[in-house]
């Protein structure tokens, strides 16, 4: 029992206080009229009844150490990730390059950033900047890549342009097969590399391509950068009629703008003006206003005029002021890696398709929906 205990012989003072402590602890616990009956501790205890709190900090200073300061540590809860950030929403802080994340987003974008405005020579895709990314590679100065978590790993791509044809192509195929194998053993690369859906993710993550986003960027856009007489001149990928689409589209989910005196007495939905095309087309190709003097990486309320755009994941910045005498591709201005290069993804977007084909036909929808003949189907488990 406890009275065995304090009286064992112990070793030093501390333990003799631990032995008090506990001794005290116990006493509270079972309000302990025997505990105190063979105690000849002059010290009052306060054994009065069970007083958890007391208990409480009386066990708390029993464990914690004299030397540690007793400052209270609060855990804040954790708050989920938000699945995409429009255009009116910061983008989060990335993790360091070095974090083996191979399934998210964010972390290939922190991989993809190292290759800067640069990025690679120009190379075939299957060792550009973003297949090397996938594979936990990291730009360590021109054409230099290494392992991003530093296995040792590193090789490089400069030089290949000079080989004849024939030869690059075999060295070229050896490389994108030798991705993985490169890392040295040990490195948890050479056991999984990201998915090559994950350049869609990103993109769907830091643009989605709803009105909610890319309606304030288009009026953004309309507002800063292209106040001025002149307009650039622009090409896309995307049809003329999808862009068409596009503006009338993010034309319904915005409030109007102060009546246009000139087509007040047109009749019917007047076609978007140019210059309104031209801000759906540089939304959905992701451009935002730049202002270097304040810098941001989302729509402003309040943003200064600008003729700069720039994207806010490969950080490419374009100067709209040059493009009077040459032609601005919307998607080529983009670096190689950016997900906003890669061809035909604003398709997914209901916007750009024509009005009549975002509703969905109810015939179609019933063909669509299989409903079976007796209800749900039976189970073993189901209660009828
Ligand atoms: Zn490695
Ligand atoms: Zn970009």
């Amino acid at each position: 029992m406890f009275t065995d205990v304090a009286d064992a012989p112990v070793d030093s003072g501390l333990d003799a206080e631990l032995v008090a402590d506990l001794h005290d602890a116990f006493g509270m616990m079972y309000a302990g009229s025997e505990w105190d009956s063979d105690d000849e501790d002059p010290v009052p205890r306060r054994t009065e009844g069970f007083d958890l709190p007391g208990l409480l900090s009386e066990l708390a200073a029993l464990v914690s150490m004299p030397s540690v300061p007793t400052k209270r540590r609060l855990f804040q809860p954790r708050t989920r990730t938000p699945g995409v950030f429009t255009s009116t929403v910061p983008l989060p802080g990335l993790p360091p390059v070095a974090a083996y994340l191979p399934f998210s987003p964010l972390p290939l974008l922190s991989r993809l950033r190292t290759f800067g405005v640069a990025g690679l020579s120009p190379v075939p895709s299957e060792i550009g900047a973003e297949a090397c990314a996938l594979h936990g590679w990291v730009s360590a100065g021109t054409d230099a890549l290494a392992c991003a978590r530093a296995c040792g790993a590193a090789w490089g791509v400069g030089g290949l342009a000079d080989l004849r044809p024939a030869v690059r192509d075999g060295v070229v195929r050896t490389l994108a097969t030798t991705l993985t194998s490169r890392h040295n053993a040990g490195c948890a690369w050479r056991v999984t590399p990201s998915p090559p859906e994950l350049p869609t993710e990103l993109r769907r993550m830091l643009h989605p391509l709803t009105s909610d986003s890319l309606a304030p960027l288009s009026r953004a856009l309309a507002q800063q950068s292209l106040s001025g007489p002149a307009m650039p001149q622009w090409t896309s990928p995307a049809s003329a009629a999808e862009i068409e689409n596009l503006a009338m589209a993010l034309r319904r989910s915005l409030p109007p703008l102060p009546p246009d005196p000139e087509s007040e007495n047109r009749t019917g939905p007047r076609r978007p003006e140019p210059k309104e095309e031209l801000a759906a087309a540089l939304a959905l190709f992701g451009w935002f206003p730049y202002d270097p003097t304040f810098p941001t990486d989302h729509v402003l309320a309040h943003g200064t005029p600008t003729d700069i755009v720039s994207c806010r994941i490969c950080r490419r910045r374009v100067g709209l002021w040059s493009f009077h005498t040459r032609t601005l591709d919307l998607s080529a201005a983009h670096v190689a890696w950016c997900p906003l290069r890669a061809g035909g993804w604003w398709r997914e977007s209901a916007l750009v398709a024509p009005r009549s084909a975002g509703i969905l036909d109810p015939k179609a929808l019933g063909e669509m929906l299989v409903v079976s003949e007796d209800g749900r189907p039976r189970k073993k488990w189901r209660r009828r």
